[in-house]
């Protein structure tokens, strides 16, 4: 049987982890608020460490899902940390959706104790997590990867093996950063159509029937735009630090990417001012701010006549 620990019971960790319970794994869980780790163990047969070195204790593999990289470096550190108790030949499986650079000095701190990485960022979101369908994009080498796999399919459905360590993580913010520009275009589009007098249900059926349709306008906008319900699944910060991340690759990479910065910026300017527990979502609100109207299912408001 696998040894596992999960660090990190967070919105999309805790329905992760909970594929991890049960006859196949022989599960450990630690959370920096211990009363998440105690809610999830309950009745569950699985044993809520103390700190995250009493987790990774005698693990064949350490799970991490931490809001960034920043967090996850500084697990490792001190006597309480990672790195204390990780055992020479155990794997470090990180699926936070970090940076490649922190990845790859945490690759080199862990090598220098035998100890090997992977990062494994998912998509797929709380619902993918919880019916066990997320896509996982590995970075590390071939041998790690195949040792993550059957941890990865216990809630993942599609693992793919991107690159050496980073690339996982490099893939995931470019993915990301390409939700947040779906995301920003369509609520600008919809904003400047609803003043134009298009009903935005309407514009949205049309988008979904030609080329112009995402992600966001399938799904995002019909169910929590337009019925203004912004469920907080995913939370605005976390979003702002992945298009970051996808900005730097880009200039890390020399290559030209005025969109990537600019949708930084945007993402940057609304996470500023809708907080840290606000939906990704929810930067829509900043648009029709901005706009001056809001985008809702039905009639829009008349107008109002010219004085
Ligand atoms: P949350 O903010 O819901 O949870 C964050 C987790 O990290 C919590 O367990 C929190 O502990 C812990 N944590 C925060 N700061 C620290 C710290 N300094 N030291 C130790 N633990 C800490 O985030 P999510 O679960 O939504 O996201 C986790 C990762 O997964 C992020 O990188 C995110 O980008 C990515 N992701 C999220 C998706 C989603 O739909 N939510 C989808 C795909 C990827 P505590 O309980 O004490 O606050």
């Amino acid at each position: 049987m696998i040894r596992l620990a999960f660090c990190g019971l967070g919105a999309i960790g805790t329905p992760m982890a909970r594929h991890l319970v049960g006859d196949r794994f022989d599960l450990v869980v630690w959370n920096r608020t211990h009363e998440r780790a105690t809610a999830f163990a309950a009745n569950q047969g699985v044993r809520v460490a103390s700190t995250p070195a009493d987790a990774a204790a005698q693990r064949d593999i350490v799970i991490t899902c931490l809001p960034t990289s920043r967090e996850v470096s500084a697990l490792l550190d001190g006597d309480d940390g990672l790195l204390a108790a990780l055992a020479p030949g155990s794997l470090l499986l990180d699926c936070t959706s970090g940076d490649p650079a922190t990845s790859r000095e945490i690759a080199a701190r862990l090598a220098e104790r035998g100890v090997h990485f992977v990062d494994a960022p998912v998509s797929g979101g709380v619902s993918g997590a919880e019916a066990g369908t997320l896509t996982v994009m590995c970075g590390g080498r071939d041998e790690d990867v195949e040792r993550a796999r059957p941890v990865l399919e216990a809630f993942g459905q599609r693992i793919v093996h991107a690159g050496p360590v980073g690339a996982g993580h490099a893939l995931k913010a470019v993915n990301n950063g390409l939700l947040a520009m779906h995301i920003w275009g369509t609520a600008e589009g919809l904003t400047a159509l609803a003043k134009a007098g298009v009903r935005p249900d309407l514009a949205l059926e049309v988008i979904n029937a030609s080329s112009g349709r995402s992600n966001s306008s399938e799904n995002l906008f019909p169910q929590r735009v337009l019925t203004g319900a912004f469920p907080r699944t995913f939370r605005a910060a976390l979003l702002d630090k992945d298009v970051g991340i996808a900005a730097e690759v880009a200039r890390d990479a020399r290559v030209p990417s005025p969109l990537l910065q600019l949708t930084a910026e945007l993402w940057r300017m609304a996470h500023n001012e809708l907080g840290e527990d606000a939906d990704h979502v929810e930067a829509v609100r900043v648009v029709e701010r901005l706009a001056g109207v809001a985008l809702r299912a039905g009639p829009l408001p008349t107008p109002e006549k010219p004085a």
